[in-house]
């Protein structure tokens, strides 16, 4: 069996970043270290998290001194803002391309634009990048809710989208609502290792007889490119751990594909490569 692993496959940068700041940290030990929500989306990384000491909180309020980590989705600007207050130590370890999503929302809220976020409102980012317009945006994340909203007191609109959105249907979307709205302000702030994955995935998909997501159910940019695997390629597989690896099903093929979201780690890569390769063909 022939098997090739994306070049894009495991941590994004954001991702890897937020971890070796976060262990780097742990190491330090300088007292209680709490983290706002999971690191990322994939069980083995929060267990190593836990196994660090680093408590894992929803809300500060409870928080009178100590470390809290922002994860690389970001927060709600005004837990940075109450974190300060009560003069916690705060570890931002929010993704630059997150940044740059809020900054631009920011930005054309204060000139007044109606935003418009193609995305999971009950995703983290999300509800973070959302504090920066003051919760006011209209939060969309299927393209036929798109077709049935009415816009039109969306005269004067920003519209961007989660960092981890599918990319086709952004550009879909943004067909749209130009012409749904008269100004309308685009900025594509889907991050371009998403974009490479999302691509890459759709070409695997189509040279192998099978393909393997390695991701967590949970993790919004795993699912994605499942889905889109699977819309290529009806053998596409969805599993988090090596142990889920069901190696009869694979014995029949001669070629797999394996691609793995922003939040899985490089060892549980090789473990279910390593796991894959024993079945003989
Ligand atoms: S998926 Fe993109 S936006 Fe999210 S952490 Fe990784 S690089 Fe940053």
């Amino acid at each position: 069996m022939k098997i090739t692993i994306s070049k894009f496959a495991g941590f994004c940068q954001g991702v890897e970043m937020a971890y070796q700041t976060v262990i780097n940290h742990a190491k330090q030990n300088n007292g209680d270290i709490y983290i706002l929500g999971d690191l990322c989306h994939n069980h083995e990384i929060v267990k190593k998290i836990k196994s660090l000491g680093i408590k894992k909180i929803n809300s500060i309020n409870n928080i009178q001194k100590g470390t809290i980590i922002i994860t690389a989705h970001g927060i709600a600007k005004e837990i940075v803002f109450k974190a300060k207050s009560k003069k916690l130590k705060i570890i931002d370890t929010t993704c630059p391309k997150v940044k740059r999503l809020q900054q631009i929302i920011f930005k054309f809220y204060k000139q007044g634009k109606k935003i418009i976020i193609f995305g999971d409102e009950s995703h983290k980012e999300i509800k973070g990048a959302n504090s920066w317009c003051d919760y006011q945006a209209l939060i969309v994340s299927k393209i036929k809710d798109l077709r049935n909203i009415d816009f039109s007191k969306f005269e004067n609109a920003l519209f961007v989208s989660q960092t981890t959105q599918n990319q086709k249907n952004f550009m879909e979307a943004t067909v749209i609502l130009q012409k749904k709205i008269k100004k309308i302000k685009i900025f594509n702030t889907i991050c371009q290792t998403t974009k490479d994955r999302q691509e890459d995935i759709k070409n695997l998909a189509k040279e192998n007889d099978a393909i393997i997501v390695i991701g967590d159910t949970h993790s919004a940019n795993s699912t994605r490119l499942f889905q889109i695997s699977k819309q290529k390629n009806k053998n596409s597989f969805f599993i988090n751990s090596a142990k889920k690896l069901n190696l009869k099903k694979f014995s029949k093929f001669n070629t797999v594909g394996v691609s793995a979201g922003a939040s899985a780690p490089q060892w549980l890569i090789s473990e279910i490569y390593d796991k894959l390769k024993t079945v003989s063909k």
